[in-house]
């Protein structure tokens, strides 16, 4: 038999640790886990959020014979009281043979259904997760990180792209070279992570200041020391050739062949606006730079 891709993976909470006031790693078990396949890296999920019951309405996510596609075209077309919300999620750690994934939740408060799921979570509790199929013939969907050839990177985010920006930091030659720049609410967010010693990992409390000043701050303070470097350099005109308007949330190269390569990832309109400080004022070659909207200031996520 094929398998698609994605696949609906039944899991319960198996451990719960506070990592940080604002951090919950949340460990996932279940039997089907054994055939979850990633590389790690940014790879994305879904959690599809159990009512309060534990229940979800069957739009055929278990039937291994429907893509993601056909059961979402109905999950789209159930009145809102029997839709489940849907949200994106990093896996922070798969264990496939020990059959458990790691998901590290920012705790925002209990607006979203996500965050109070995570914030109320107690071990046994349900929860469903969208994932790659290490059985399927089709690999390497939902992860961004492409870096190719690049000689040095430059990753920016902030704590909902955390647990992916840990988890490729990990993943980085001993010999990399670059900046990565996190935003987390307080101090007591920083994660311990390991990096090469080429790469200048700076963790930013926002504290009391709003979302994404740190953050802008820190990428606009590398760009100024880039330039210093780079006095002399030529920005060549399909580096800086891109379509107008702020509505583009995502966009990824496929690989870069050496040179810079920037991962930028977080709240939607702090991304953009880096995105086009590092192309537009830097004249960094757009196609160098991913830039991710994972979620937007005032708005849920629509699935
Ligand atoms: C590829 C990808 C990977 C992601 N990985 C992770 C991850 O590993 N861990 C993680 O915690 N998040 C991650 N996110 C972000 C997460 O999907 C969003 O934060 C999502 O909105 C959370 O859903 P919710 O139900 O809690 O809130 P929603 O119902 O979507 O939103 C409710 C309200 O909360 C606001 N809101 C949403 N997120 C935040 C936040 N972090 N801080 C403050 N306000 C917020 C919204 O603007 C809205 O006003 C990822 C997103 C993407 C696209």
């Amino acid at each position: 038999m094929s398998h698609h891709p994605y696949r609906t993976f039944r899991t319960t909470v198996a451990r719960i640790i506070a990592l940080s006031p604002h951090f919950t790693r949340i460990t996932l078990q279940g039997d089907d886990l054994e055939h979850f396949g990633t590389d790690g890296l940014d790879q994305r999920i879904k959690l599809i959020i159990p009512f309060a019951d534990g229940s979800i309405t069957d739009v055929g996510q278990f039937d291994e014979s429907q893509s993601m596609t056909e059961w979402y075209r109905r999950w789209r077309a159930l009145p809102d009281e029997q839709r489940n919300p849907i949200r994106t999620y990093t896996i922070r750690s798969p264990r496939p043979q020990a059959r458990e994934i790691d998901v590290d939740f920012v705790l925002h408060g209990t607006e979203g259904p996500a965050s109070a799921w995570a914030t109320a979570a107690r071990v046994g509790d349900p929860l469903f997760v969208v994932g790659p199929d290490s059985r399927s013939e089709e690999q390497g969907g939902g992860i961004e990180w492409r870096p190719g050839a690049a000689t040095s990177v430059l990753i920016a985010g902030d704590e909902t792209a955390t647990p992916a920006i840990c988890s490729i930091v990990e993943s980085l030659p001993a010999d990399a070279v670059g900046e990565v720049c996190i935003e987390v609410p307080t101090e007591a967010d920083a994660l311990a992570i390991s990096a090469p010693s080429g790469v200048n990992v700076r963790w930013l409390a926002r504290g009391s200041g709003a979302h994404g000043v740190r953050l802008s701050a820190a990428v606009h303070e590398w760009g100024l020391r880039r330039a210093a470097a780079h006095r002399d350099a030529a920005v060549s005109e399909a580096a800086l050739a891109e379509p107008e308007g702020d509505e583009i949330l995502w966009e990824v190269p496929d690989a870069v062949d050496g040179g810079e390569y920037a991962w930028l990832a977080g709240e939607a309109g702090t991304i953009t606006a880096l995105r086009r400080h590092l192309v537009r004022d830097l004249g960094i070659d757009r196609r160098s730079v991913a830039f991710m909207g994972y979620w937007r200031e005032g708005r849920a996520e629509a699935s």
